[in-house]
């Protein structure tokens, strides 16, 4: 097995939440990704993905924690190696709309992407970048002088991947690309996603808020709650054969195509709402809404533990 490109190390990002107290966002992760791979991070909205996804390319300052990326110490950087280190580091966003300046025409928002690191040395070779860079995700180089408002929301998101593109990234934290999408272009823009991957050698780290969307795309997947990963695998092992009572609940409730299955699946359903991540439960995050809570599970926190080969998760069960 290759060597991680990316390398995250008992990662946190606490922010400040009033009166003394304290949100753990991020509360203690640790992963790799290897180069040209794509590592799924799903979890529940609030369960603090969001917020790692943004401290591992450092958008976010971490609170502690050790990142490396392709050998470099990212949480070490200064300002001025960290702006030259943006430049393989990119992020897509959820909201393509949002993040794409309404003012500006495709060319000049994916330009001051390339003029930001001197990426290209006259006008017409800036014209000429952008081009190729629309083609790559089949808009053409037509699309160059609209603006934003005038595309669809397949096609912004389209836009939004060129710009982070632009910067020839090596790794890219994917932020819920297609959830704002609508149903029937999410599979086009998840396919351009791993269609540049292989052609590109992209690094993936893929957020969402359910299983269902990241099982295509993802060679491994970790689930989070409340600020922490509580399982991570292979995805085949994580679908088939999940040891956090979790993530079992969270695949009990993708819907599966074929009725007969559908209506012998067993369905898990999770008591109550995600706890405030401002007070946590004590022990175990989960036992609040654990089917399978005992009392040890109060008192103690569970260690993340490789319970088969590549297979990881933090639950006294597998004690
Ligand atoms: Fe449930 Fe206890 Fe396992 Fe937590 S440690 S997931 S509460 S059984």
């Amino acid at each position: 097995m290759s060597e991680p490109f990316v390398e995250v190390r008992d990662l946190r990002k606490y922010f400040p939440a009033g009166r003394r107290q304290v949100l753990k966002a991020v509360d203690g992760i640790d992963f790799t990704i290897r180069r040209g791979e794509t590592l799924g991070l799903v979890g529940e909205s609030g369960c603090g993905k969001t917020t790692a996804g943004r401290t591992v390319i450092r958008l976010y300052e971490p609170t502690s924690g050790r990142i490396t990326i392709g050998g470099t110490d990212i949480a070490g950087l200064k300002r001025s190696a960290l702006k030259a280190f943006r430049r393989r580091m990119q992020m897509i966003f959820q909201d393509p709309y949002a993040s794409l300046n309404p003012r500006m025409t495709v060319s000049d928002i994916i330009g001051e992407a390339l003029d930001i690191h001197g990426l290209a040395a006259s006008r017409a070779e800036r014209a000429r970048r952008v081009g190729e860079l629309l083609e790559l995700v089949s808009l053409g180089a037509e699309h160059a002088s609209r603006y934003p408002h005038e595309f669809s929301g397949g096609q912004r998101q389209r836009i939004g991947i060129v710009r982070a593109l632009a910067v020839e990234p090596e790794f890219i934290v994917c932020d819920e690309p297609i959830s704002a999408l609508d149903v029937s272009i999410q599979a086009q823009i998840v396919n351009l996603l791993i269609d540049l991957q292989r052609k590109m050698g992209l690094t993936y780290l893929f957020i969402a808020h359910d299983l269902a969307m990241v099982k295509y795309v993802s060679d491994r997947i970790a689930v989070m709650y409340l600020g922490r990963i509580v399982e991570l695998a292979r995805s085949e092992d994580l679908y088939g054969d999940p040891q956090h009572p979790y993530t079992r609940a969270l695949l009990s409730a993708i819907p599966i195509p074929d009725p007969d299955a559908e209506a012998r699946k067993e369905r898990i359903l999770l008591q109550g709402e995600l706890p405030n991540p401002v007070h946590p439960p004590s022990g175990c995050p989960f036992r609040t809404r654990c089917p399978l809570a005992m009392e040890r599970c109060a008192r103690e926190a569970p260690a993340f533990r490789e319970v088969r080969p590549g297979h990881w998760a933090a639950c006294h069960l597998h004690d």
